[in-house]
């Protein structure tokens, strides 16, 4: 489970987020949504373990998120952030230690569809290709918890439905807790259990809202 209590996160004389109840059980699957500036990213980041000093509390499995990240949580950004020089083997296996063999991080890269893809230098990907790069490096991670920041949002219309549907593919064979923030309703009504809506400046929760079962995808 993923939890956040009384979360207020300022940068200098920024409140970004003010006293954030949030929660994620295990396997759901939540969308948080909201304007610009209304401290979705700052919500993923402390998550992710990226920021330092908050005060409330923010949780993974009942463990405090602390500064430096956390092995059980794999995050993905906007843009995939692949060395330019490595090849897509090398760039899943950043972060692992030399214990990890080839085969399971190629096991990782076959999961995210490009099996035969371990020796291509990211400049041969599309869009599409890299951001699954970068999906099984998050993967990799530990796949308990996965935290998406706006992973689609770079992409054109239609790799993006296919990024998705894959994305829903992935989650249902690995069970994993997700969180993706988007700026995009539809993208988090399709895609999610249920949608926390930030709003404000400092961001608040202003709504959370499960999504019906009958909606298009189901
Ligand atoms: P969102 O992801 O919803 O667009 P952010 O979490 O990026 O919102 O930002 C929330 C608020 O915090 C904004 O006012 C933003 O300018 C501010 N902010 C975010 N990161 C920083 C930072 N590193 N330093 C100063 N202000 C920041
Ligand atoms: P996002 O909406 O995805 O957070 P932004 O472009 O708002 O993207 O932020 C990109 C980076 O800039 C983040 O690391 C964020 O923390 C930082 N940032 C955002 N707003 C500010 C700000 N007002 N001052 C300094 N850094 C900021």
């Amino acid at each position: 489970m993923i939890e956040t209590r009384s979360l207020t996160k300022t940068y200098d004389d920024t409140v970004a987020l003010r006293e954030v109840d949030f929660a994620a059980d295990d396997g759901e699957f939540v969308s948080v949504v909201g304007p610009s500036g209304c401290g979705k990213s700052t919500l993923l980041r402390v998550l992710a373990g990226l920021e330092s000093g908050f005060d409330g509390t923010a949780s993974i499995d009942g463990t405090p998120v602390n500064a430096g990240g956390s092995d059980d949580v794999g995050v993905v950004f906007q843009d995939p952030r692949l060395l330019p020089w490595a090849t897509v083997r090398e760039n899943v296996r950043i972060g692992f230690d030399e214990s990890v063999t080839d085969d399971r991080i190629d096991d990782l890269i076959d999961r995210v569809g490009l099996d035969g893809f371990e020796m291509a230098l990211p400049e041969e990907l599309s869009g599409g290709m890299a951001q699954r790069v970068a999906l099984a490096r998050g993967l990799a991670y530990g796949p308990q918890a996965l935290l998406l920041d706006e992973p689609f949002s770079a992409l054109d219309a239609l790799t993006k439905v296919e990024q998705q549907e894959f994305l829903l593919d992935v989650r249902d064979d690995i069970d994993a807790t997700v969180v993706l923030v988007t700026h995009d309703v539809e993208e988090a009504v399709y895609l999610a259990d249920r949608v926390v809506v930030l709003g404000g400046q400092p961001g608040t929760v202003v709504a959370d809202v499960e999504v019906p079962l009958d909606r298009p995808r189901d």
